[in-house]
């Protein structure tokens, strides 16, 4: 159920794409502790998990070959290649919650963001900027959980991701956390009162449904 206690028409995706170390699993995380009628899409990834990951919960980890056979029965409503690793987003799931009226969160990339805002008009993409260069170097430095070479990588390419942010509706500087995970709340709550997200009948007042 919504936090309004009504349910939607129709359910929505919110997609939080970032730089690699740009804040996006530390922003959702805080946004499904605060929120819990949000659901969260658990994709695919063939690279392996951080010390801190759990299967499941933060990915599902899955080999090569799992993920094409995937691929291949159509299971994922988007994938694409990310830092020379699959990454794919369950199909099943996102339509399931929106069909149940309810509010997704996705933290993926550019390329999927565009793929999945094609496919599924009314998803809501916000982009994270960090707040400086600096600050993403030392984030991601901070993480100590991919290898030098790894971060580099990361860093490479987060120019282009950045390139990518004004092809999306909403930009939110990720400097002050708590101020970021309020500013996404804003969003999220802005877009559930959408008229035409909203369910008029509920409410119980004829004047609202009359043709
Ligand atoms: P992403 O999921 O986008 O790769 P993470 O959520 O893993 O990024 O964040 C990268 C690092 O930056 C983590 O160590 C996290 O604790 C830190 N971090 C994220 N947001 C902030 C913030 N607003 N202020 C300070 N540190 C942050
Ligand atoms: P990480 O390895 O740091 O968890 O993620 C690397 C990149 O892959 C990030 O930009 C992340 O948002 C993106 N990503 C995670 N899951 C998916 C997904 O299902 N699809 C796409 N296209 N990108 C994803």
């Amino acid at each position: 159920m919504e936090p309004s206690g009504r349910k939607l028409t129709q359910g929505f995706a919110v997609i939080i794409s970032a730089p690699s170390g740009g804040g996006k699993s530390t922003v959702c995380h805080k946004l499904m502790q605060r929120d819990h009628a949000l659901r969260y899409s658990v994709s695919c990834t063939t690279r392996l998990p951080r010390p801190a990951e759990k299967n499941g919960r933060d990915y599902h980890f899955l080999s090569v070959d799992e993920f094409k056979r995937r691929m291949h029965r159509n299971e994922f409503l988007e994938f694409a290649t990310v830092h020379g690793q699959y990454y794919g987003t369950p199909k099943h799931l996102f339509d399931q919650t929106i069909a149940d009226g309810s509010v997704i969160l996705l933290a993926i990339d550019v390329q999927g963001a565009s793929n999945i805002r094609a496919k599924r008009p009314g998803t809501v993409a916000i982009f994270l900027i960090p707040p400086s260069w600096a600050s993403l170097r030392n984030r991601l430095r901070g993480r100590r959980q991919d290898g030098k070479e790894e971060m580099e990588r990361r860093l490479a390419n987060a120019r282009g991701e950045i390139a990518q942010a004004k092809n999306y509706e909403y930009l939110v500087v990720n400097d002050n956390l708590d101020d970021t995970v309020d500013q996404i709340e804003a969003i999220i709550t802005a877009e559930r009162l959408k008229l035409a997200r909203q369910d008029l009948a509920s409410f119980g007042i004829p004047e609202l449904t009359l043709k």
